[in-house]
C-alpha cells in the first residue's frame, strides 16, 4: 500500500467499497463491525475490538468488560 491509496467513488448513499485485498489483509469479513474516525483532514477505519481502548495498540489484547485493553496498559493501571 503506497501513499497514493486506492481511489473509490462514494455512491449516492455515501457508501464506499473497501478493496478486497485490504479486507483480506486485515481479516475483515462480511458483517464485521468497523469504527470510523474523523481525523483532522482524513478518515481512518479499523475493525472494532482489536485495539487497546487506552493506547490504541493491537498486540496482547485482553477483553475487559466491554472493552479491549493491552497487557502494557493493564500493567500501568495496576500501578495506579
Ligand atoms: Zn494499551
Amino acid at each position: 500500500m503506497g501513499n497514493q491509496g486506492v481511489k473509490k467513488k462514494i455512491d449516492n448513499l455515501g457508501r464506499i467499497v473497501i478493496p478486497k485485498e485490504y479486507r483480506n489483509n486485515l481479516k475483515i469479513n462480511k458483517y464485521d463491525e468497523l469504527e470510523i474516525f474523523l481525523e483532522s483532514d482524513h478518515l481512518s477505519i479499523r475493525k472494532t475490538g482489536q485495539y487497546c481502548r487506552i493506547c490504541g495498540g493491537g498486540t496482547s489484547i485482553h477483553k475487559v468488560e466491554d472493552s479491549y485493553i493491552c497487557s502494557n496498559c493493564i500493567i500501568k493501571i495496576k500501578k495506579c
